[in-house]
């Protein structure tokens, strides 16, 4: 048979979703798994919200919507991202699409000529290295390590960017690592693409989840040059607990966000139409859930720092954003644990989950080596349950 696509033939698993269909495997096969791996919040969708699906599907609101979204919705969204981003935006800015992921998606494949080079700050978000790869671009990674906060530097940005550099992809509140950029380093970074003439993708999904008195300042609102020249993207997954409900947007110049219906309009269609008048009760209607959220986020967030740094061997840094921490194993390599020499932290996070029925999500696939990402989006007697199984592991 002819040779499938070269492009899509290249694209690796997530290895995010990799360990949890491990976890769900054997936890199918009747083991007691506790999971860490995945990155959405263990809430339910609140019931207001579903409910608005609910009556959308009742009143008949179930046909085809503009490609970019219905305009309730659009409108909506503007107005939050003034209220919460101090950016303003026209609501024929917003596209909205099936989910963050997806619009990241659309982002890059609006941007990117074959050959561009994409910067892509490491530890990133799995997807971002595959979808430069997968829209024609080459991945341009800065490593950012432990040693820095895991934020790059405005002199690391300067040495990256070639004649070839399109676009910084930028993800503040940070997954995997939870950290966030403050004003005058966000500043900073800002200022370099200005000069140089490159685009942000500015990933700004977990922005509710900030802790520790720290700041969210949206890398729009620095200004109207970097504005013009940044995409954001946002959606309601990790705010309001709706994960599966698919919807996720990107506000961007007027140009950008036709080029993005447009290339939409003949790939997806539209987003669910169910789904976006969920969204439209999601980011109208009341909003305590989110700090609600936010609190019970914030106390487990403490608690799994607390009890990693307690344990001899393991470290992480104190997060201010998101719902990761990421867990330093360097001290562990080269280690024979549960009967396993530890090599990596893939050998780590398989070896947990075998011996110790903890599910993790090893680092490497996140562009940097011997740390593993807990998701603390899971309850207090879940956070107990897998650190002390790790205590007891390290232990034997
Ligand atoms: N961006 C980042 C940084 C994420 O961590 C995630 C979810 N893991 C997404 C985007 C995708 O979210 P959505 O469910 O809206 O596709």
């Amino acid at each position: 048979m002819k040779q499938v696509s070269i492009v899509a033939q290249a694209v690796r698993a997530s290895t995010t979703m990799a360990v949890d269909s491990m976890a769900k495997q054997m936890k199918a096969d009747g083991y007691d798994v506790v999971g860490f791996g995945a990155g959405e919040p263990d809430f339910k969708t609140p019931d207001n919200i579903s409910q608005a699906g609910i009556n959308a599907i009742n009143e008949g609101k179930t046909k085809y919507t503009p490609a970019a979204g219905i305009v309730e919705l659009r409108k909506a969204i503007a107005s939050q991202l003034k209220r919460d981003c101090g950016v303003e935006y026209d609501y024929t800015q917003i596209v909205v699409a099936s989910g963050a992921k997806h619009s990241v998606f659309i982002a890059l494949t609006a941007l990117t000529n074959p050959g561009d080079e994409i910067i892509v700050p490491a530890p990133f978000w799995v997807s971002y290295y595959e979808m430069v790869k997968m829209t024609g671009g080459t991945p341009v990674i800065i490593e950012a390590g432990e040693a820095q906060n895991f934020k790059i530097t405005p002199e690391q940005l300067e040495a990256a960017i070639t004649d070839k550099t399109k676009c910084l992809m930028l993800n503040n509140p940070s997954n995997p690592t939870g950290m966030v950029y403050t004003r005058d380093e966000l500043s900073a970074l800002a200022d370099i693409c200005v000069k140089h003439d490159l685009y942000i993708i500015a990933d700004e999904i977990y922005y509710n989840l900030i802790y520790n008195g720290a700041e969210f300042v949206s890398v729009a609102s620095l200004g109207e040059e970097v504005k013009e020249r940044t995409l954001i993207i946002n959606g309601v997954s990790k705010s309001y607990a709706m994960t599966g409900w698919r919807i996720g947007y990107c506000a961007a110049n007027k140009e950008l966000a036709k080029i993005m219906a447009n290339y939409l309009s003949h790939s997806t269609g539209a987003p669910s139409t169910i789904s976006q008048w969920a969204a439209v009760e999601a980011i109208n209607g009341p909003q305590e859930g989110i700090e609600e959220m936010r609190k019970a986020f914030d106390e487990r967030r403490k608690h799994i720092v607390e009890r990693i740094n307690a344990i001899p061997g393991v470290s992480c840094l104190n997060p201010d954003g998101a719902f990761y921490v990421m867990m330093n194993i360097e001290g562990l390599i080269g280690k024979t644990l549960g009967g396993k020499l530890i090599e990596n932290d893939d050998d780590f996070a398989v070896t947990l989950l075998e011996k110790a029925l903890v599910a993790v999500v090893p680092c490497s696939g996140f562009g940097i080596k011997n740390f593993v990402r807990w998701s603390y989006a899971v309850s207090m007697e879940t956070i107990d349950k897998g650190i002390d199984r790790l205590e007891k592991f390290l232990a034997e």
